[in-house]
């Protein structure tokens, strides 16, 4: 199964939750979760599946999965480097998927979503410790520094604007003024703000 591709709305009301797919709509009233938070569909009014232990552990890795825009492949890969490390599997992977480019850049507040940041990292936007990086999967690390290219600031000027009053999580400081960033700690779980049970997932693929 590759990245969602379907109507972004609908895959937060699919999940129960704001999934923050939409960048700056996410945070107002317009938000399609806090509109109408039922599943989507017909057909889902009437027949509710039922709450297996299955479907749970599902649910929470689809929900995992489109909040950071990733394919079942690159996913599972997560899962199995996850497991190879030292401590709870869970935390382990919410941590690499905390460190990609793609989802720094969009906690640094330089994109209003993750589908923005990869866009803008595959665009050449950005450099990684001085040099040219387009590969939204890279995952940061201490003392990594991410800059907006010099001819490109112009273009960020905006999205910097419209994200200013959204929280930058400790472990990376952030200088707006120069439109770049620096990983200065490990990523701290509990400033996600995503209620995500890691641990669901992990059972998911350990059956
Ligand atoms: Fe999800 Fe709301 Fe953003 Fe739509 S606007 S993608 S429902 S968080």
């Amino acid at each position: 199964m590759g990245r969602e591709t379907g109507p972004k709305c609908r895959q937060c009301r699919r999940e129960g939750g704001k999934l923050f797919l939409k960048g700056e709509r996410c945070y107002t009233p317009s938000c399609g979760v806090s509109r109408r938070n039922t599943p989507p569909g017909e057909r889902a009014k009437k027949h509710r599946p039922r709450r297996s232990q299955y479907l749970l552990h599902l649910r929470e890795k689809q929900k995992a999965r489109r909040i950071y825009g990733l394919g079942e492949r690159q996913f599972r890969i997560y899962v199995e480097q996850a497991k190879q490390k030292k401590g709870a599997t869970g935390e382990a992977l919410l941590t690499v998927l905390e460190q990609r480019f793609d989802n720094a850049v969009y906690r640094a507040g330089l994109a209003s979503s993750r589908v923005q940041a990869r866009q803008m990292i595959t665009h050449g936007h950005f450099q990684l410790n001085g040099r040219a990086a387009n590969i939204p999967s890279i995952l940061l690390k201490e003392s990594d520094i991410v800059q907006v290219k010099e001819g490109r600031r112009g273009r960020v000027k905006g999205i910097l604007e419209a994200n200013k009053d959204r929280e930058v999580p400790s472990w990376l400081e952030k200088n707006a003024e120069q439109a770049r960033f620096q990983v200065i700690a490990a990523p701290k779980l509990e400033e996600t703000g995503l209620a995500i049970a890691a641990n669901l997932i992990v059972e998911f693929y350990s059956r």
